[in-house]
C-alpha cells in the first residue's frame, strides 16, 4: 500500500495538552483572573498570589475585593500608610507579609509603576520567593517559569508515585515541574495545575475519573492515589502559654500595645502580657500585668496553633480609674477595636473578655485597687494615651 494511504495515527497529547484541554473547559473563575482572551493585570495577580500565601482562595477573597476597591493601582497602596494596611490585613497572619506588600510597592512605584515581567527579577523584590516570582512570572507575563505550590507538589507526588515526602523530594518535584510544563500557554498551565489541585486532585479523596492526567499518574496506576504523597514523620508541636490582660479605665476603654514591627506577629495589636513560654506558671502571672487593678481570672483559656507551637492564653480582666498609660500600651474605645491590627489570637482573646462581660456582667462594675505590678515591657516607642 503507497505511503500515502495508509491510515494515519492520531499524534498522543501530551499531558499539558490534554490538562490544558480540561482547563478550557473546567477553569476556576477568580475575581484576578484575567477573562478569556484578555491580558492578565499584574498587580492584581501579584495582589492575590501574596494574599493567597498561606492562606485558602475563600478565606483571601474577601480581602482581595476590599484591597482593590480601596488601592485599585500599585501607586494607591503604595501611597497608604503602613498603618492602613496592617489593619486591612488583619486575620490573615504573618503580618511580615502585609509590610512586604507595602515595601514592594513602593519599589514598583520608584521604578515608574512597572513591574519586572521574569521570575529572577521578581524574585528581588520585598516579599515574593520562589513559588510567588515564578506564579507572577507565568500567570501574569506567560513567561517560561513553573510555580509549584502544595497543590501542584502533591499533583507531582501522585503522577510519579514519589517515595519521598514533599519536603525531602522539593528539588525533584521543581525539575518534574519544568519537565511538564508546555513552551506555550504558560500562565494558562500554571493556572491548570491549581486548579486541577484544588478541584480534582484534592489531599483527600482525589476524584481521578475526572483527571485529565490520569494516564500519566503512577498512583492512579497503583490503585492507592491517596498514599502519595508521603507523609513526613511529623515533630511533636510544643504548648506555650502565656497571660494577657483586658482593662478598661474609668471611660470604658481597653489598654492595649503594639507588637514591635520585627518577629512572630510583628506590628500587630494586642492586649498586654507576658510573653509565651513553655515553662510559663500560671500562679505568678500578675507580675506581667500592666498595672495594679483588682485582677480577675477568667475562666477557660484562647488557643491558637502556629506553625511552631501551640499557644494556650489565660485571660485576666480589670478595671482601673487611673488612665495613664505605660509600657508602650495606649487607650482604645471599644468601638474602635475593628480597626486596629489585631491578629488572630489577639482577636480571640478580646472576644473571650468580651462574652464574659456580657454573661457576668457585675464582674465589669469597678474594682479598684489590689495586686499587680507594673509591666516594665516596651513594646512601642509612644507612650501617649489614644484613642484608634
Ligand atoms: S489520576 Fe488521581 S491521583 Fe493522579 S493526578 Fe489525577 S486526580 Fe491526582
Amino acid at each position: 500500500m503507497p505511503a500515502s494511504l495508509k491510515p494515519r495515527r492520531a499524534k498522543k497529547k501530551s499531558p499539558a495538552e490534554r490538562l490544558l484541554a480540561w482547563w478550557d473547559i473546567h477553569r476556576r473563575d477568580l475575581p484576578w483572573r484575567a477573562a478569556r482572551g484578555e491580558a492578565a493585570d499584574p498587580y492584581a495577580v501579584w495582589l492575590s498570589e501574596i494574599l493567597l500565601q498561606q492562606t485558602t482562595v475563600a478565606a483571601a477573597t474577601p480581602y482581595f475585593h476590599r484591597f482593590m476597591a480601596r488601592w485599585p493601582r500599585v501607586t494607591d497602596l503604595a501611597a497608604a500608610p503602613i498603618e492602613e494596611i496592617m489593619q486591612a490585613f488583619a486575620g490573615l497572619g504573618y503580618y511580615s507579609r502585609a509590610r512586604n506588600l507595602h515595601a514592594c510597592a513602593r519599589e514598583i512605584v520608584r521604578r515608574g509603576g512597572v513591574f519586572p515581567q521574569d521570575e529572577a527579577s521578581l524574585r528581588k523584590l520585598p516579599g515574593i520567593g520562589a513559588y510567588t516570582s515564578a506564579a507572577i512570572a507565568a500567570i501574569a507575563f506567560n513567561a517560561k517559569a513553573s510555580p509549584v505550590d502544595g497543590n501542584i507538589a502533591r499533583i507531582i507526588a501522585r503522577l510519579r508515585a514519589l517515595p519521598r515526602p514533599i519536603a525531602e523530594a522539593k528539588s525533584e518535584i521543581t525539575a518534574i515541574a519544568a519537565g511538564l510544563t508546555p513552551a506555550d500557554r504558560l500562565g494558562d498551565f500554571a493556572q491548570a495545575m491549581m486548579d486541577l489541585g484544588a478541584t480534582i486532585c484534592t489531599p483527600r479523596s482525589p476524584n481521578c475519573g475526572a483527571c485529565p492526567l490520569q494516564a500519566d499518574c503512577a498512583a492512579f496506576a497503583g490503585g492507592e492515589p491517596e498514599a502519595f504523597p508521603r507523609k513526613a514523620v511529623k515533630a511533636a508541636r510544643p504548648l506555650r502559654k502565656g497571660v494577657a490582660f483586658f482593662l478598661r479605665d474609668a471611660d470604658n476603654r481597653i489598654l492595649m500595645r503594639t507588637r514591635p514591627p520585627k518577629g512572630l506577629l510583628g506590628g500587630t495589636v494586642e492586649l498586654p502580657g507576658s510573653a509565651w513560654s513553655t515553662d510559663f506558671d500560671l500562679a505568678g502571672a500578675v507580675v506581667h500585668a500592666p498595672c495594679r487593678a483588682e485582677w480577675r481570672l477568667l475562666p477557660g483559656a484562647v488557643e491558637q496553633v502556629f506553625t511552631h507551637f501551640a499557644l494556650q492564653l489565660a485571660i485576666y480582666s480589670g478595671r482601673t480609674r487611673d488612665s495613664a498609660a505605660e509600657g508602650g500600651c495606649y487607650w482604645v474605645a471599644e468601638a474602635d477595636l475593628g480597626k486596629l491590627a489585631l491578629s488572630g489570637v489577639m482577636a480571640k482573646a478580646v472576644a473571650h473578655a468580651l462574652r464574659h462581660e456580657k454573661n457576668e456582667p457585675g464582674s465589669s462594675l469597678p474594682t479598684i485597687a489590689g495586686e499587680g505590678r507594673a509591666n516594665t515591657r516596651r513594646h512601642a516607642p509612644s507612650a501617649k494615651t489614644r484613642s484608634a
